[in-house]
């Protein structure tokens, strides 16, 4: 099997640069034909994913985080190639659904095993999505993600400047009309490395998860943010959640909505989310589909 390696240097601030010969020592050792490219603008990794299925290759391993993930997935799609994954990122929460630790060798491993998933994705107008969509605090936080700026500090730097935004939503037919202080769409179970945004969701199960949280004063939100933040929805009363596979969604013109934690910029304001249903094979640890993600 031909392999490419894609590595975003950038990613985890640089980790996955420095673990590169680590990677290659274990391609080497275990005689494996291979090819290591790094992206060097944003989109990059969808572009060496392309050519890489042009040329043959037949396992495209992404280094990096959920932005890196995401940019492969979008080369790769449509295509019989398969995605392996090596966590280097701020946040790997898509690893973590998929039982791929953080630990090299152990990534490597599972990149070159046998098992493999066929795992759903989102769409959104044309982008493909593997993580989530984001609207409201969530996305302002995505705006000011970056470097060493981490999620947390990222989140109390938003919280008392962000203001609810009107959302007007049609989900399988249901529609709802409402303003939110935050808004996910989610394939996996958390964001931004740590932060369980929907506790039910699974990557195989034909549905995405909706999480809306009401518009409550910032303090309201401040005291209940760790249970969210834990996945105990139930016990927050201004959480709601659904599940859903077709969502037509409207926001306000100014505000921003990130996609995989990149900001994603449109001409409208309306969006098409669509759920497909099991259209790629990930390379996984076995039986992940009673992992939790801690
Ligand atoms: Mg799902």
């Amino acid at each position: 099997m031909n392999v490419k390696v894609i590595v975003n240097p950038a990613a985890g601030n640089g980790r996955a640069k420095d673990i590169i010969p680590q990677i290659e020592n274990f391609l080497y050792r275990k005689d494996v034909s291979f090819n290591i490219e790094t992206t060097y603008r944003p989109g990059g990794g969808t572009l060496l994913a392309k050519r890489a299925i042009a040329t043959g290759f037949e396992l495209i391993i992404a280094v990096g985080g959920n932005g890196t993930v995401a940019e492969v997935v979008n080369g790769i799609i449509g295509s019989d190639a398969i995605l392996g994954i090596i966590p280097a990122g701020t946040g790997n929460d898509i690893a973590k659904m998929l039982g791929i630790p953080e630990n090299i060798e152990e990534a490597c491993e599972i990149a070159l095993s046998p098992t493999k998933k066929k795992i759903d994705l989102g769409l959104i107008n044309s982008r493909y999505f593997i993580n989530g969509v984001g609207i409201g605090l969530d996305a302002q936080i995505a705006k000011n993600v970056r470097g060493t700026n981490t999620y947390k500090r990222s989140f109390l730097k938003t919280l008392f400047t962000s203001k609810p935004i009107n959302i007007n939503m049609n989900v399988d037919g249901v529609a709802i009309s409402k303003p939110v202080t935050s808004m996910t769409i989610s394939n996996s179970k958390s964001f931004w490395g740590d932060h369980i945004v929907s506790p039910d969701a699974l990557i195989d199960d034909g549905k995405l998860d909706i999480c809306m949280t009401d518009s409550v004063s910032r303090l309201k939100y401040f005291i209940n943010f760790k249970k969210a933040s834990k996945g105990e929805h139930s016990k927050v009363p201004f959480i709601t959640t659904m599940q859903g596979r077709k969502i037509n969604l409207n926001i306000p013109k100014s505000s921003p909505i990130h996609v995989d934690g990149e900001l994603f910029e449109s001409e409208d304001q309306s969006y098409n989310i669509e759920l497909w249903s099991q259209i790629l094979w990930v390379k996984s640890k076995p039986n992940t589909q009673d992992l939790t993600v801690n």
